[in-house]
């Protein structure tokens, strides 16, 4: 491992003061995001989860993919992912007026067993609730939540009403919106990446930041790629999760190892540190 390098174009220095955004580093990202763009991935290689079945609900019925953006947070983001087919299979449907109001046997699905979350009490309520938002302001469809032309932040702040889905998680749905289903939503130059515990720490180790802050995060995001800020944040959470680990990043194997500086020192602490949403 090679924690102190700062070389390969990069400027950087040790010691949190302020790191130069390297262009290198900022270009690969790029790079990476464009090309997982081109190939429609969504969360891990284009599958949502290791089922086909369950990558087949999602992929097809906007409201189960607004239910699996419920389910992203505290679990694998395959095993997320998979909850809104598991759910259906238990309850023999996704019918929105019974999940609205049969929360019992909604909170029954959940529990199991198995269950299917970690959040056996918040996530049934959070699916009854989304379920009737959608009833009341969306005519049943989530779809009508991102039509084509609606500018990317407008449809973050409408994902944001939902109960369960902070900021973090309502970026990360409109960028797959955009990136996987081609949802040709504008104003994507006004996209960012989710202030992902991930992202943080590649941010925080590749320089494109000097400081853990949503701020400093969405800034260098969009200097990094002012067209469109969010064609970074599955790139950067991917490394983050499978290169970019807390201990032992695996840097030679990186796509960034080239030109990243490693500052490997540099780890996520605070809000969020301990949380790993998608992961
Ligand atoms: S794993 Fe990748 S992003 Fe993280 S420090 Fe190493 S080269 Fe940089």
């Amino acid at each position: 491992m090679d924690a102190g390098r700062s070389s390969s174009g990069p400027s950087a220095q040790q010691g949190g003061e302020a790191v130069a955004p390297s262009d290198s580093v900022a270009a690969a990202l790029r790079a990476y995001g464009e090309d997982l763009t081109a190939r429609g991935a969504a969360q891990v290689g284009g599958a949502f989860t290791g089922s086909r079945a369950a990558d087949d609900l999602i992929k097809h019925s906007p409201e189960a993919f607004l239910l699996g953006v419920l389910f992203t947070q505290g679990v694998p983001a395959e095993r997320a992912w998979a909850g809104p087919y598991l759910l259906k299979e238990r309850l023999g449907h996704l019918d929105l007026h019974r999940l609205a109001v049969e929360r019992d046997a909604v909170s029954a699905a959940v529990a199991g067993p198995p269950a299917l979350h970690r959040f056996v009490k918040t996530l049934p309520r959070w699916v009854s609730a989304a379920a009737q938002r959608l009833i009341e302001e969306y005519h049943r469809s989530a779809a009508a939540i991102w039509p084509d032309g609606t500018p990317l932040p407008e449809v973050v702040r409408r994902l944001q009403r939902f109960d369960g889905i902070g900021p973090k998680k309502a970026v990360m749905a409109a960028e797959i919106l955009v990136r996987h289903f081609g949802i040709a939503l504008s104003d994507t130059c006004s996209g960012s990446v989710a202030y992902d515990v991930h992202v943080r720490r590649v941010f925080l180790r590749a320089g494109l930041v000097a400081e853990d802050t949503p701020q400093a995060i969405r800034e260098a995001a969009a200097q990094a790629c002012p067209e469109a800020p969010g064609t970074l944040d599955l790139a950067t959470w991917l490394i983050g999760r499978d290169y970019c680990r807390p201990t032992e990043p695996r840097c030679d194997a990186c796509r960034l190892g080239s030109v990243c500086p490693r500052l490997v020192h540099r780890t996520v602490t605070g809000v969020g540190s301990r949380f790993i949403s998608r992961d």
